[in-house]
């Protein structure tokens, strides 16, 4: 579903992502670790093109993100041809991002309705399914303010479900949330998974890595250093970074 090549990123002549190469299959749940500046989230972020690239490529379903490629010619895409690539992948952030004035339904319903131009009698049905879904049916009407830390999360979970993404973007969606909250965002991830969603997910939870990813990828310095299935990177890594980082983190 998404094939990364030779990806470079830079900001002010600091080269964050040194040509990264990454693919995800479609139904896979991948994990990317590495310490903090590694480089993750500028992954994450061009996938769903928050940033834009300084060299290399990404594809999505086939089809170039960002560009088209017209004789051996690079492209930029229209803004709504890039809107159009967004709509079909759903992010959920480390701080929860919800819109304070509104309530959980209505955080929900807003880009169906705003993107999809989806009638608000379904895009409310869909929501409140959603909000069943991750746990929160009774939650419907409440502000942000009004829910834990947790609780907003899984609204956040269920926004970006309502758009229905065929990928899952995950940047450390449990590392702001209070120790006993953790488990309920990650229990609604896991439900994800085991219904098929294809994930890609940023995490220092190396538990639910070990239980859930495929694949794990371990980057650090702005390259990947090694990846494969969680028994094989988590239990037993073959490089000294990797090596030490699961050290640190355990
Ligand atoms: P963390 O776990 O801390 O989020 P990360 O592996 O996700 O780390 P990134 O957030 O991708 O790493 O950041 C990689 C490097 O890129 C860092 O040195 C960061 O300071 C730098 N960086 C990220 N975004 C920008 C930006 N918009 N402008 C300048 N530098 C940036």
């Amino acid at each position: 579903l998404v094939r990364a090549l030779n990806v470079i990123k830079t900001f002010g002549g600091h080269q964050v992502l040194q040509g990264v190469d990454f693919e995800v299959q479609r139904g896979e749940v991948v994990c990317l670790l590495g310490p903090s500046g590694s480089g993750k989230t500028t992954l994450l972020r061009l996938v769903n093109q928050l940033e834009t690239l300084t060299g290399g490529r990404i594809w999505f379903d086939d089809e170039l993100l960002g560009y088209v490629e017209r004789n051996g010619k690079l492209y930029v895409r229209k803004d709504r041809d890039i809107a159009r690539q967004r709509a079909r992948i759903g992010m959920v952030f480390q701080r929860f991002n919800l819109f304070p004035h509104k309530t959980a339904l209505e955080n929900i319903i807003e880009a169906p309705r705003q993107v999809k131009g989806m009638s608000k009698r379904v895009a409310t049905a869909e929501a409140i399914e959603l909000l069943d879904r991750v746990g929160l049916a009774d939650r419907a009407n409440f502000y942000p303010s009004q829910l834990s830390g947790g609780q907003q999360q899984r609204v956040a979970i269920a926004r970006a479900l309502a758009m229905r993404p065929e990928l899952m973007l995950f940047d450390e969606p449990t590392s702001a949330l209070d120790p006993e909250l953790v488990g309920e965002v990650l229990g609604v991830m896991r439900d994800l998974a085991a219904d098929g969603m294809t994930m890609i997910v940023v995490t220092h939870e190396m538990a639910f890595a070990g239980e859930v990813a495929d694949r794990v990828v371990f980057m650090d310095g702005g390259v990947v250093v090694e990846q494969g299935a969680p028994a094989q990177v988590l239990g037993n890594p073959q490089h000294d970074r990797t090596r030490s980082f699961l050290r640190r983190v355990r």
